[in-house]
């Protein structure tokens, strides 16, 4: 007889480790399914660290979600006793008509989030790491900063764990099929039953249900590490954040931790969409040299000998907002897509929506942004 739980969450990343946890947290007896380690680094969670940022230039409707994943993040960091949101303030900067400066301040305006305007000039004296154009402007946000996304899901797992969930890696979910109003999940380990399976399988969220491949599209990314001349200027304390917009693209940093490196992506670095199976994790000369030359240019203090550089996937949807939502023909299977490259910092509250979704079908969170119905014309029956 297959084993039978509350709920199955398939996939232990960023977000399934929050969904499980949440959903332990309820009373639910819930299992956890994982094909790699926990933590691993083949999925879209590693890499160290996260920006976490209030102001939110991609939408301004993402505020109230933030507020609350600033909440979650502190409760889980009192539960397991350590530190895994580090402040430092966030700078979203560019031209002043750009989508990073404009949206970041509409955002600020809109839900009163404190913050100051700077133009390039200033950010870089008080910032002397940074190197703008003089007439870059920036918003800068104080309670921006960065999580720690793989003791995070190490964190939550530890919870849930205390909490009697259930969670087993180096399982591969082969299939899953509605059963009733529940589901039965095959697993190269077994089969197990469930009233409700979430699915938070990140990259391979269209390998388990093919009428999302054109919804939540695989892209490879690098994450560099440069060791600063200046290391000093690249510490928590003196080194914000940042999202910037230039005429080479989309860049995003954080200061040194962890690694002897202040680190650095570019948003869709090379736009290289991949089968998960089969991306290439290694790291080459082409991809180091983008990030070099951005932080030359940028961040010259910083731009010492490479520390080390790591593949990571994006999962993107065509609006690069989220889903997050029922199978419309389905609804004991929930959802989530958190991804499109600035999803991390939201997984303690996506856990809480998932959580919801599971019980309930709803949730109190405004999801509207996310639901599927938006990528009608898009998607085959699911
Ligand atoms: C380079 C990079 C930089 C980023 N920077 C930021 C940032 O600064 N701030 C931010 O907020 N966001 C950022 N993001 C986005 C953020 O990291 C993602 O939104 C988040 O990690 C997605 O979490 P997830 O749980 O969906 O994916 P994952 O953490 O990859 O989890 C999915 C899990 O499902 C498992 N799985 C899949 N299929 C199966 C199966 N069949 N059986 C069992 N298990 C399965 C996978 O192995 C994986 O562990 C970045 C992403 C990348 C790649």
């Amino acid at each position: 007889m297959p084993q039978h739980f509350d709920a199955i969450v398939l996939g232990v990343g960023g977000m399934g480790s929050a969904a499980v946890y949440q959903l332990a947290r309820r009373g639910r007896r819930v299992l956890g399914l994982e094909q790699f380690d926990i933590p691993h680094a083949l999925g879209s969670s590693h890499g160290i660290s996260r920006i976490i940022r209030l102001a939110y230039y991609e939408h301004p409707s993402y505020v109230p979600l933030l507020r609350r994943a600033y909440e979650l993040w502190r409760e889980l960091e009192a539960g397991v006793g350590e530190r895994l949101l580090h402040v430092t303030g966030s700078i979203d900067a560019g031209p002043a008509d750009g989508r990073c400066f404009a949206g970041s301040l509409e955002s600020c305006l809109l839900h009163d989030l404190p913050h100051e305007v700077l133009d390039g000039k200033h950010v870089n004296r008080r910032f002397p790491g940074y190197r703008l154009p003089d007439d870059h402007h920036a918003v800068l946000q104080p309670e921006g900063g960065y999580l720690l996304s793989e003791r995070c899901i190490v964190a939550h797992v530890v919870a849930a764990q205390a909490l009697g969930a259930v969670v087993h890696a180096r399982e591969r979910v082969l299939g899953w099929e509605p059963r009733g109003d529940g589901v039965r999940v095959e697993t190269d380990r077994g089969t197990y039953e469930a009233e409700r399976l979430v699915v938070t399988a990140g990259a391979w969220a269209g390998t388990l249900l093919p009428a999302l491949r054109p919804l939540a599209v695989p892209e490879r990314q690098v994450l560099g590490w440069l060791q600063p001349a200046r290391p000093e200027l690249f510490m928590p304390d003196r080194f914000p954040v940042f999202n910037l917009e230039v005429d080479e693209g989309r860049y995003y940093g954080l200061p040194i931790a962890e690694v002897p490196g202040f680190k650095i992506g570019r948003y869709h670095h090379l736009e290289e969409a991949v089968d998960p199976d089969r991306a290439d994790r290694d790291c080459h000369p082409r991809d180091e040299a983008i990030l070099r030359e951005f932080a030359e240019k940028y961040f010259p203090d910083g731009a010492g000998p490479t520390m080390a550089l790591r593949a990571c996937l994006f999962t993107n949807t065509p609006d690069e907002h989220f889903i997050l939502d029922l199978q419309p023909e389905y609804p004991q299977v929930v959802l989530a897509s958190p991804c499109s490259g600035h999803g991390y910092k939201f997984c303690s509250v996506v856990g809480e929506i998932l959580a919801d979704l599971a019980i309930a079908g709803e949730t109190d969170h405004d999801i509207g942004l996310f639901r599927l119905d938006r990528f009608a014309s898009h998607a085959g029956p699911l």
